[in-house]
């Protein structure tokens, strides 16, 4: 009996086919991204009237499926490397990365230990080694780990500094953070089975920074109450206003306390590359962890986020089980399994896109694109203090600024002025040609563009700040009329 063994076999010429299709569209976004909107959006009911159906028993041609995602699913999702996409933090990526996903995905590396993929792990290891050596990080005694991302590297972070510190009694365990820092800690400190009262959120001061005498006023209160302070995280470039916390005065402190120090610098730590980015992140190799994430401003696809230790033994120490089926495959302690040092056993390739993307543009592409995006933040707050009906609410930092629109002729309240920018935002993302959101500092709607795309311009700046004066005279002309 001839039975055709189940199979998702493809003929090589189908897949060549099929594969030129993918680059093709792949290309195509990137080359033609200025042409699209950056903005998706759509309800439940509009998404389950596109997409939602039973599983399907039979099959297609793989074209038809391929079509149907090219047309239907992907313009249904926010276009995060588009120059006008301003808000969060964007992803602005870069091709070869992506093809190096391709790769990662077409091969289906496994890259949880040494043994599998040698060539894997060494990657890893000579990424994070460039990643350790960038950050002063001592490149010997270091480690580190690539994860899915910034939440995922706080939290493994935190685990570290929680089994250093505390080791299995943490009922006493103090954590610090400002009121800045970003939400993916909190979310960490809950999933490792901290209670609320265990998280002291120190106020951060008139500048978004740490407050450094408010922390240390809160420490002496908990060792008199007979608390454990363990751990403090500080933001290098806070996700609202691009501040960097006072690292060096901070370091300090955690120093002569004994606190562990971990340093959130998702987003921001890759301003290190460039001169004014050195300066203001003064301080940052004195961090016992650091969190940095490859898919914001090192320009890689999602998901690669990344956490640095000083001490290489703190990871394996936290993470190492030792369960009998792995017992064949342990190998000599240079020869790193990554799933000893992190949650993950199966991982994906991640290091492959970095590791390629820098070597194929070389590191100097990478500092003068972080230059040019710290210059270009720069220029649009010139540009905004030159103006007399724009306000100017955070300065240019790491990138990040923050403004309100407020014609100071018209003397407007609060509240107006907090309707004023929020209308402004909602009539912009509704033209779906720049994607541009509020924040709310000190109590104010303010509007908030995060410049880390090097494919943004001067021009498409000028466009969407056009767009938005538009829109604020349609406002106050409405608004005076109906008053
Ligand atoms: C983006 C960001 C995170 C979260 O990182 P993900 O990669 O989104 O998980 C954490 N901290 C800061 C400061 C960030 O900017």
């Amino acid at each position: 009996m001839d039975k055709t063994l189940p199979s998702f076999a493809m003929s090589k010429d189908q897949m060549i086919e099929y594969g030129y299709k993918v680059v093709d569209a792949i290309a195509e976004h990137f080359d033609r991204m200025d042409e699209k909107n950056p903005v998706a959006s759509g309800t439940r009911e509009e998404m389950d009237e596109l997409f939602a159906e039973s599983i399907p028993e039979g099959s297609l041609p793989p074209e038809q499926v391929l079509d149907f995602v090219l047309k239907k699913v992907m313009p249904n999702s926010t276009n995060v490397s588009h120059p006008k996409s301003f808000a969060f933090v964007p992803g602005p990526s870069n091709f070869i990365g992506a093809m190096g996903d391709a790769l990662a995905s077409g091969f289906n590396i496994f890259s949880g230990g040494w043994v599998a993929s040698p060539g894997a792990a060494e990657l890893e290891i000579v990424t994070i080694t460039w990643l350790l050596k960038m950050f002063g990080f001592p490149v010997k005694k270091g480690g580190g780990i690539f994860t899915s991302g910034g939440s995922m590297a706080n939290l493994t972070a935190i685990a570290t500094a929680r089994s250093i510190k505390c080791g299995d009694d943490f009922s006493k365990a103090i954590i610090y953070m400002s009121d800045q820092a970003h939400s993916s800690n909190i979310k960490a400190i809950r999933t490792l089975g901290f209670s609320k009262a265990q998280v002291r959120i120190i106020p951060s001061d008139q500048e978004y920074k740490f407050g450094v005498s408010k922390l240390k006023n809160a420490i002496a209160k908990d060792r008199i109450q007979g608390f454990f302070p363990f751990c403090l995280i500080a933001t290098a470039g806070t996700t609202n206003t691009g501040t960097v916390d006072p690292l060096s005065d901070l370091a300090s402190i955690c120093k002569q306390e004994g606190l562990w120090f971990h340093i959130d610098a998702a987003y921001g730590g890759a301003a290190i590359l460039s001169a004014n980015g050195k300066e203001l992140l003064k301080g940052i190799k004195k961090a016992d962890s650091l969190t940095v994430d490859p898919h914001k401003w090192f320009f890689q696809p999602y998901e690669i986020g990344c956490l640095l230790v000083r001490n290489h033994t703190w990871l394996k120490n936290t993470f190492t089980e030792k369960p009998e089926y792995l017992r064949d495959i342990e190998g000599n302690t240079s020869e790193i399994n990554f799933y000893d040092h992190g949650v993950e056993l199966t991982r994906r390739f991640r290091a492959l896109k970095f590791y390629m993307s820098v070597k194929t543009f070389g590191l100097h592409t990478f500092k003068n694109a972080i230059d040019y995006n710290m210059k270009l933040a720069e220029e649009v707050e010139v540009l905004l203090r030159n103006s007399s009906h724009w306000e100017i609410i955070s300065p240019a930092t790491l990138a990040v600024i923050n403004f309100r629109f407020n014609p100071f002729q018209l003397d407007l309240e609060e509240e107006k002025l907090d309707a004023l920018n929020q209308y402004i935002s909602q009539k912009v993302v509704d033209t779906k040609e720049a994607l541009l959101v509020t924040t709310v500092l000190n109590k104010q709607v303010v509007l908030r563009m995060c410049l880390i795309n090097p494919r943004t311009t001067m021009e498409h700046i000028q466009d969407t700040l056009k767009l938005c004066e538009t829109f604020a005279g349609e406002y106050l002309n409405k608004t005076q009329t109906s008053s």
